[in-house]
């Protein structure tokens, strides 16, 4: 079978790329949606991992009401726990609540920040940007947990509206008496109505596509050929490809790759992740959306509560929490023991009541969760996507082009694949 483009992966980037191309898509599992899909079991719906929609993007929103998407508007309701305390978040301007050396410092750092030469790393940057304080006290212990390693080996390009930056009015208040949580990207976001949970949005985009080909694993790539080989024996020879799949495993099931593009590929890490979701049976055991951890007693970096995002994605009366637990290394930690761990911790940070009623427990590996900016991940990738677009190859989505993209910036990296081949195909 020969098509002139196909696309490999049915997460956001790849649906996308499909609806603006019309070219067919070929996903490994048996739904769509990718990291951005949800689970649902015995009336639970868990993402994997939190998501919400946080875009400002004209184009995305509008694709979505298109797409009959119909989403909550949510104000932010997110804490960070420390010092056995919830401290609104961002943490930067809410530390009123916090020990008081504690916040005298932070801010006297703060006052003092940016007298460092250039920074050099995340490292550098975070206390040139908000200074040691802040970065002792909450950044370096949350990337320490959450990316897995440690931010002095991490670059700071990608930053940008990620990290909030708060100003000195801002600090100051917090510190004094205000809790004050309107700062950074998510103030307000938005969340699918529809019992799919997040994984909503990737459903509307199914309908809307040509053909998808679901338990359609690529499994080589001849790239001389441009032939793809899946695992259930069916062949396609295409003219071009658009992949969306993680980079080294791209890489590694393509044929007659040079040996500094293997060698690139190589250097290219992420964090994984293990999500420990619980379904509770007793309704509204928090209003919050989300709580971060830096420290590093407590087994999780991240928790949320499903419940509070949308109606019906937990069975009536009922209440979920979903635990994001970040790892490196090729062996995940042992699920049994983790989830144990997991029910503790939370009981003693009061997250869950000791005699809770726990009536679901489901885990989710995400074992390429976000793609770590190390000093090797610019000169790796300009390798591979050198070497892949001289074979027709174009990467594109979140592990395509390696990169910190939300859910929006997936689904325009797949809009902008597909509109850049047609013009392609159109000059040709
Ligand atoms: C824990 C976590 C939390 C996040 N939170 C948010 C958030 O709050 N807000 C937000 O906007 N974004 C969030 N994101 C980011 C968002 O999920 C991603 O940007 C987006 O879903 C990436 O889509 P993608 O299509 O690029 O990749 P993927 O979703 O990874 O899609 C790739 C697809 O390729 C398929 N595939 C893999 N190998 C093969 C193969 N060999 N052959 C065929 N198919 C294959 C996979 O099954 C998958 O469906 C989060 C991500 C993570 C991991």
């Amino acid at each position: 079978m020969h098509e002139r483009t196909i696309i490999l992966g049915g997460g956001l980037a790849g649906l996308a790329a499909s609806l603006y191309s019309t070219a067919p898509v070929y996903e490994a599992s048996n739904k769509v949606g990718g990291v951005a899909a949800s689970d649902t079991i015995d009336g639970f719906t868990f993402d994997r991992g939190i998501h919400i929609l946080q875009t400002q993007n004209e184009t995305v929103i509008k694709l979505l009401k298109d797409l009959d998407v119909n989403m909550f508007e949510h104000s932010r309701h997110a804490y960070i726990y420390s010092f056995n305390t919830y401290t609104a978040y961002p943490f930067q301007v809410n530390t009123a609540g916090l020990p008081f050396m504690l916040r005298a410092r932070c801010l006297w750092n703060f006052l003092n920040r940016g007298r460092e030469a250039e920074p050099d790393n995340y490292q550098e940057w975070m206390y040139r940007t908000l200074g040691k304080g802040f970065a002792d006290t909450f950044l370096i212990p949350y990337s320490e947990k959450f990316w897995t390693v440690q931010p002095s080996e991490m670059t700071f390009e990608w930053t940008g509206n990620r990290v909030p930056k708060p100003n000195l009015w801002q600090v100051l208040r917090g510190a004094i008496w205000s809790r004050q949580t309107n700062i950074g990207t998510n103030v307000d976001f938005r969340y699918p109505v529809a019992s799919a949970g997040y994984g909503a949005i990737a459903s509307a985009m199914k309908k809307k596509v040509t053909k998808i080909n679901f338990q359609h694993r690529a499994k080589t790539i001849h790239t001389q050929e441009r032939k793809v080989i899946f695992d259930n024996g069916k062949e396609v020879s295409y003219d071009t490809l658009i992949s969306t799949l993680p980079l080294p495993e791209l890489i590694r099931i393509c044929t007659d790759v040079p040996d500094n593009v293997m060698e690139a590929a190589s250097k290219l890490h992420t964090n994984k992740i293990i999500v420990v979701n619980l379904g509770i049976d007793k309704p509204n055991i928090s209003d919050k959306h989300w709580v971060h951890f830096p420290e590093k007693d407590v087994s999780f970096f991240r928790i949320s509560y499903p419940h509070n995002f949308a109606d019906n994605v937990t069975p009536k009366g009922m209440s979920s929490i979903s635990a994001e637990v970040a790892y490196s290394g090729d062996t995940p930690p042992d699920e049994e023991q983790l989830v144990k761990r997991v029910i503790n911790d939370l009981i003693r940070v009061k997250a869950l009541d000791a005699d809770a009623s726990i009536k679901l427990t489901m885990t989710k590996n995400i074992p390429y969760a976000y793609c770590i900016y190390d000093k090797h991940r610019k000169a790796s990738l300009q390798i591979i996507h050198d070497w892949l677009k001289s074979i027709n190859i174009f990467p594109t989505g979140r592990y395509g082009l390696w990169t910190y993209f939300w859910s929006d910036e997936a689904i325009l990296s797949g809009k902008s694949t597909a509109e850049k081949l047609l013009k392609l195909e159109k000059t040709a």
